[in-house]
């Protein structure tokens, strides 16, 4: 396991503000001609952060925005409104997502303000056939229980124990150290052996946000995020949308980033690397000294990298496993959720998973209209992708009607988002297996040649927008120093 510190906070006396150890303090040795694959998070701060340095930077992206899978839906609804497709909150220790969200005076909220949001109510349960409303904050679980296991939160009782190891949730030994610990079974099998019954297990699988759907990951992967909001006051999003953070380091990279831009080959040279772009169907060569490479493994597994990468590289680029994800957004011309005591977000085994609203943050644009997403996740996802996009909705609309009986009468019309047919994505974020964050994860960020690793699928903290973050400025930092 590398147990590097790969980013350490420390503040710059003469900007007070917090900096990626190394770059702005260390200055820059040589400067470079940098080619950065990708303007999702990891690849928008490498770029800014070699910019700042110094370095000649060029950032290719083959779609045409910034942001990747930091997706605001605003086209599709009823003007105003928006969703989230990617990307959604952050807490008080995304430390390296704060810097720049601070740092380019970014607005942003806490969604448990119940003004903004209007958390006040119960989140609605619905699961092996039954709708579950909790009464005075109690579910009625469906499900063969221990009977010390219907008194209080499963959370607290087995999820809290495993956590109170890391004294030190940024990027310490002491998280390297409880990661390793927490890596080689799933967390079903360690969920096993703390006690829990099989149907206590099943609440977790089913009614965590953080829980892989199909139990296939290391238990490590699944509690990182819940480790991750540790301590934090609040969970936060951005009004107006999240796409407000990429577009905040895109404007100010400006013509640097080449939009259209499809990376379909690179050649790492012993004096430089070659990036080989389509752009509008015609193939154009890109030299450079550095590239920094942020596109997801799903995607890079098919491009051609000369001379061959190291082979376990290679076979990790080819066999690292991405979380399917759809979201089907149904919008509805009130909340009529509100008054029933009950908040419009439910957990569910259904087909459509969670249910959550959008937009995150209330802004009056809206007015009294709001979107309701279904977030199937797994083979639920893959299901509803076989559908024709007509009879996704259709399908969506039913089991939500299973939540919300009312909701036939205020839908409106929908759209969905498959991250997995996403020819960018093909997959919503890495999912870490047993054994590979400790095995898997230094392979995945040592560079190869003048080639450097970033993405969300190269740091401890993946699946997040704060490990791509992480991930961007440590590549960067790598860069300056060589
Ligand atoms: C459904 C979903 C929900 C999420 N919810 C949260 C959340 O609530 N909180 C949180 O912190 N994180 C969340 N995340 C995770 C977070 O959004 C990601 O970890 C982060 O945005 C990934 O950034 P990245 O730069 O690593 O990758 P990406 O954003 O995927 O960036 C890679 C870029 O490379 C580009 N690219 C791909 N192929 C090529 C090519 N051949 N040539 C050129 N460019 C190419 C892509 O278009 C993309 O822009 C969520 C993600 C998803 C999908």
């Amino acid at each position: 396991m590398n147990r590097r510190n790969f980013l350490k906070k420390s503040t710059s006396a003469a900007t007070g503000l917090l900096l990626p150890i190394g770059l702005a303090a260390s200055g820059q040795k040589t400067k470079k001609k940098v080619i950065v694959l990708g303007a999702g998070l990891a690849g928008l701060t490498a770029a800014w952060e070699l910019v700042q340095a110094g370095h000649e930077v060029i950032v290719v992206e083959a779609r045409n925005r910034s942001g990747g899978r930091v997706l605001t839906l605003r086209e599709g609804f009823t003007s105003g409104l928006t969703a989230e497709a990617g990307g959604m909150s952050f807490n008080d220790n995304y430390f390296n997502l704060l810097h720049y969200v601070k740092l380019f005076n970014i607005p942003y909220e806490s969604l448990s303000t119940p003004v903004i949001r209007n958390t006040g109510g119960n989140t609605v349960y619905h699961l092996r056939g039954r709708r579950i409303v909790p009464a005075n904050g109690k579910i009625d679980w469906p499900y063969d229980l221990k009977p010390e296991e219907r008194e209080g939160s499963l959370t607290d009782r087995y999820i809290q124990p495993l956590l109170n190891g890391v004294k030190d949730t940024s990027l310490s030994n002491s998280l390297y150290d409880w990661a390793r610990s927490m890596d080689n079974k799933t967390l079903q099998q360690v969920l096993a052996e703390s006690g829990a019954s099989e149907g206590a297990q099943e609440i977790i699988r089913v009614t965590t946000w953080y829980a892989d759907r199909e139990a296939r990951a290391s238990a490590a992967r699944n509690l990182l995020p819940v480790l991750q909001g540790a301590g934090s006051k609040n969970v936060y999003s951005f009004p107006g949308g999240v796409d407000n953070l990429s577009t905040a380091f895109a404007v100010r990279l400006g013509e640097r980033i080449r939009f259209g831009a499809e990376v379909v080959s690179i050649k790492n040279d012993p004096n430089s690397v070659e990036v080989m772009v389509s752009i509008a169907g015609k193939q154009e060569s890109i030299r450079a000294d550095r590239v920094v490479c942020t596109i997801p493994f799903t995607v890079l597994k098919n491009i051609n990298i000369s001379p061959s990468l190291s082979p376990p590289k290679k076979d990790i680029i080819a066999n690292l496993s991405y979380a399917p994800t759809t979201r089907v957004f149904l919008e509805v011309k009130e909340r009529f959720w509100e008054g029933n005591g009950e908040n419009g977000s439910a957990m569910t085994d259904l087909t459509i998973g969670q249910v959550q609203k959008h937009p995150m943050i209330k802004t009056g644009r809206e007015g009294d209209r709001a979107i309701l997403e279904g977030h199937a996740r797994g083979q639920d996802a893959i299901q509803l992708d076989k559908m024709s996009n007509d009879n996704r909705l259709k399908f969506a609309l039913e089991q939500m009607n299973k939540v919300h009986p009312t909701v036939f009468d205020y839908y409106e019309g929908g759209i969905s988002k498959s991250w997995q047919l996403d020819p960018y994505a093909l997959g919503a974020y890495s999912l870490f297996l047993p054994g590979q964050i400790t095995s898997w994860l230094p392979e995945i960020i040592r560079p190869e040649g003048r080639i450097h690793f970033a993405g969300e699928h190269t740091s401890i903290y993946s699946a997040s927008m704060e490990g791509a973050i992480e991930s961007g400025a440590r590549a960067a930092k790598e860069i300056n120093e060589v």
